[in-house]
């Protein structure tokens, strides 16, 4: 049993842009902050954790998604690249913030 240490990649995060505390997902790898909805720019392909960037992923833009819900669209603080992330709006546990991702789907 060496996997007892605390670790933080998939799991839970400190929001590097509001500071506040995010709870694992359960079912799937939470990738952005659901009060906030910034990211960090840390994948290459969603999870991998490969790319060294490591600026901070802004919401730009929301568009719903008839399957899936809203698709976030972020851009890089830091290398300015857009990455499409899947909202996690009707996560049971600190759902992201609907009314910020409404406001993002109309803001274009
Ligand atoms: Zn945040
Ligand atoms: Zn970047």
């Amino acid at each position: 049993m060496e996997n007892k240490r605390f670790r933080k990649n998939d799991n839970g995060f400190i929001c590097q842009n509001c500071g506040k505390e995010v709870l694992p997902l359960g079912y799937t790898s939470r990738n952005h902050c659901p009060f906030c909805l910034c990211s960090l720019h840390v994948d290459i392909n969603p999870g991998d954790r490969a790319n060294e960037c490591g600026g901070i992923l802004r919401p730009i833009r929301a568009l719903p998604d008839p399957k899936r819900g809203y698709i976030i669209i972020h851009r890089c603080e830091k290398c300015g690249a857009t990455v499409r992330n899947k909202a996690a709006h009707e996560a049971k546990v600190q759902p992201d913030d609907t009314d910020l991702i409404i406001k993002l789907t109309a803001g274009c």
